[in-house]
């Protein structure tokens, strides 16, 4: 069966290419070789179920992922499917010909570095990125099937024999490059591992060969030491009991091969692909604490689950979050069939659900997630709504349903849920009716409730306190007066009260300093009022130097207080606005 072939088109080259374009992170070809060897597993699951394929009692499919790091290689073995020769011929050799002919039509003009993976069925040769030869052994499950031996060393040939592996699945060997040695690293090698394969969906094994040389050295020198003592000791039991001191090597043993047992660095159920009613709390914060290295608590969470009219799993926390609002950082994670796409990809989640954490499952989702080829699919935008309508429903529903919780939560999830109405209409559309407000006796209160319960008083002001300390004076007064407040001290409570305003034009916001309303103030004599405006036009004349100023005496009803300073609520938004933007008031 020894063969040789061309993988060149037109003569041309497919290697340069694939290592100046094909991913821009490296790394991947991790991703691409592991998840080949988790499809090789599936597919051949797949036939044992439609009983194509006997499986042993005892089957353990993986995947095994060793790093070498005396001789610069990295090998992926699985126990998968196999290839027959003519399966080499057709999936390795033909596809790399036509996805390249195809990758060439496409790009020959263009110099793009957007990943293009998938597309033309490079995910095996993206080890060439990092490798100068690549070596493939392989065993088809199929009966009678030979061995197949095929390698490539990046130029265009590539050679074909038989090979002489005795076992069923395929060892990829790669010979890395001189560029790329950090990946039989083994920190950095599990490191990938962690971020592409953690839930991949078949047991992923890593070993440092190594490691596992000088342990093995270690070993066989422990036992030819043991075995010394050993005869020492039967030496010694000869002449005492010694049955108690067996049973005790007895157990040392096992424990020790129990700690050998090597554990898949993966999860291959991860939580999001069990059904919601089968996930108990515990397991919600513990795979939190899991994925997110986040020993706080989350809030609450939403565990997604859709089949129709597409396919999408997942589980988005809301986690506990400090009052400034700078600090709020989320992650979202992508993944395709449980191999990881991407982190916080806004074309898929909205930016303001990106202040959560947590995973989302969607096969539909390309894995060459391309920024620029996301903002235009239709696709991408469905499932974008369908997030943000699950949010809403959770939140407006807890707010239905579970008001106490919600109340206690609030001074958590507000931030967010403003950001997200002052961002996303259709999300303003489903929350508008569910924010709520803190107010002076310490209740929430939605905003029409506040309107109603001062409806003679407020002519639709909403008066609202940013710092309880500087602002004790006018909340005393207000108290006095019977009349409410509302705590708007968040820092993203500016932007969101010029949101409200503008959605309700009917309605002022109105800081608790900025303006006395009638309420607060007693009817005056006449001649009192002009005796007392001329004597404070001079005083105040004179202070500010300023000739045309416009003096106005009004009279509190509350006689603890002499005087009092308000500055306009639209001058007090100017100069904060200013500062905002970094314009001082002083220069
Ligand atoms: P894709 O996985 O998108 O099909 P790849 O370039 O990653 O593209 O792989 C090409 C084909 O080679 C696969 O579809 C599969 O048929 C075959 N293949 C690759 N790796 C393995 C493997 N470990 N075991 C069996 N078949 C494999
Ligand atoms: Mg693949």
């Amino acid at each position: 069966m020894a063969k040789q072939g061309s993988l060149s088109i037109n003569s041309e080259n497919i290697f340069p290419i694939i290592k100046k374009w094909l991913y821009s992170d490296h790394d991947i070809f991790i991703r691409e070789l592991v998840s080949n060897g988790c499809d090789a597993v599936t597919k051949l699951k797949k036939l044992a179920v439609m009983g194509e394929f006997e499986e042993a009692d005892d089957e353990k499919y993986k995947v095994e992922v060793r790093i070498n790091p005396t001789d610069k290689t990295l090998t992926f073995i699985d126990n998968g499917i196999g290839m027959t020769e003519e399966e080499v011929d057709e999936y390795i050799n033909q596809i790399a010909f036509s996805g390249a002919a195809a990758f060439m039509e496409q790009y020959k003009d263009k110099a793009s570095d957007e990943q293009i993976i998938g597309h033309f069925g490079l995910g095996f040769y993206s080890a060439f990125m990092v490798a100068d030869k690549v070596t493939i052994d392989t065993l088809s499950y199929k009966e009678g099937a030979a061995p197949v031996h095929w390698e490539c060393d990046g130029g265009t040939e590539f050679d074909m024999e038989e090979g002489d592996k005795a076992e069923r699945g395929t060892v990829i060997t790669l010979y890395l490059n001189d560029d790329s040695y950090e990946f039989c690293n083994e920190f950095r090698c599990r490191e990938i591992l962690d971020k592409y394969c953690s839930f991949m969906p078949v047991e992923i094994y890593f070993v440092n060969e190594e490691e596992e040389e000088k342990k093995a050295e270690e070993a066989a020198k422990k036992s030819a030491e043991e075995k010394v003592i050993d005869v020492e000791a039967k030496d010694a039991d000869s002449k005492e009991d010694g049955t108690e001191e067996d049973g005790d090597s007895e157990v040392t043993l096992e424990e020790e091969e129990e700690e050998d047992t090597p554990k898949p660095i993966n999860q291959i159920h991860p939580l999001w692909t069990k059904h919601p009613n089968d996930c108990t709390d515990e397991e919600y914060k513990e795979f939190y604490r899991d994925v997110f290295h986040d020993y706080k608590e989350p809030l609450f969470w939403i565990h997604l689950n859709m089949d129709y009219p597409f396919n999408l799993k997942g589980i988005l926390y809301f986690p506990k979050i400090n009052t400034k609002y700078d600090t709020i950082e989320g992650k979202i994670k992508l993944y395709n069939n449980q191999v990881f796409i991407a982190d916080n990809i806004k074309e898929v989640i909205p930016e303001y659900l990106l202040l959560l954490k947590g995973c989302i499952d969607c096969p539909d989702l390309p894995l060459n997630v391309s920024r620029s080829a996301l903002q235009n699919d239709g696709f991408v935008k469905k499932i974008s709504n369908y997030i943000t309508k699950k949010v809403a429903e959770k939140l407006s529903g807890m707010c239905k349903t579970d008001r106490e919780n919600y109340e206690k939560y609030w001074d958590d999830i507000s931030p967010f849920i403003k950001f997200g109405c002052i961002r996303d209409e259709k999300f303003n559309d489903k929350m508008k009716d569910y924010i709520i407000f803190k107010n002076m006796e310490g209740k929430y209160v939605t905003l029409p409730d506040y309107l109603e319960a001062g409806k003679e008083k407020y002519e639709n002001n909403v008066f609202y306190i940013t710092d309880e300390v500087a602002q004790s004076q006018y909340i005393n007064m207000f108290k006095e007066q019977e009349m409410d407040a509302i705590y708007l001290t968040h820092q993203i409570d500016t932007t969101f009260i010029t949101h409200l305003e503008q959605r309700n034009p009917e309605v002022k916001f109105l800081r608790i300093d900025s303006e006395l309303t009638d309420n607060f103030k007693e009817a005056i004599d006449e001649n009192e009022e002009k005796e007392l405006t001329e004597k404070l036009s001079e005083k105040f004349k004179k202070a500010t130097g300023v000739e045309n100023l416009i003096v106005k005496v009004e009279k509190l009803k509350n006689a603890d207080t002499p005087s009092m300073i308000t500055v306009s609520e639209q001058t007090r938004r100017m100069s904060e606005m200013m500062e905002m933007y970094g314009m001082s008031n002083s220069s």
